[in-house]
């Protein structure tokens, strides 16, 4: 699932379970791709171009440690409990929208997909659909998101006019 789709849809599913702070979960489902957005904007600056695919090293098993970690459940996991035992809701939340967006991307990577227990593991689930690879049905799974995108925003903007209307 591409970034944007990650954290607007996290920050949809916030609002509408009534979760304290759906900011810091839609912070938390943005935490994985920190590496890609990194070398994104790397690529803007220091040779003032868009990035494209081999930039940013889709379609090919990830290796870089901060890729693997962003996309392992143990330390989104131990964020997670961590939270919890400092009675911080921030934290918590923001480790709800962390696993969220790794448990999404297991069923959205083929090629690609991340050990989802680095580093205990290096087993990967690799998905029947993807978002980067054509014979992996990206066409659709990359129209499905632009769908939901429009959806959960229609459905904020909505819940959004309520509220101030109610005011
Ligand atoms: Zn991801």
């Amino acid at each position: 699932m591409n970034i944007p789709t990650h954290v607007l849809t996290s920050y949809w599913a916030a609002q509408r379970l009534r979760a304290r702070h759906p900011w810091a979960v839609a912070l938390g489902a943005f935490i994985p791709d920190t590496y890609y957005t990194a070398k994104a904007v790397k690529v803007m600056v220091r040779e003032r171009r868009l990035p494209g695919p081999d930039d940013l090293d889709y379609f090919r098993p990830r290796t870089k440690p901060a890729d693997v970690l962003g996309h392992s459940l143990l330390p989104a996991g131990a964020t997670l409990l961590g939270g919890w035992a400092a009675r911080s809701p921030r934290v918590t939340a923001l480790a709800w929208g962390w696993l969220g967006h790794i448990v999404v991307d297991l069923g959205m990577h083929h090629t690609d997909a991340a050990p989802p227990f680095a580093p205990l593991s290096g087993w990967v689930f690799h998905a029947p659909v993807s978002g980067s690879e054509q014979d992996r049905y990206a066409n659709w799974v990359v129209t499905a998101e632009a769908v939901l995108c429009i959806l959960c925003g229609w459905d904020l903007a909505r819940s959004r006019r309520s509220c101030t209307a109610g005011q």
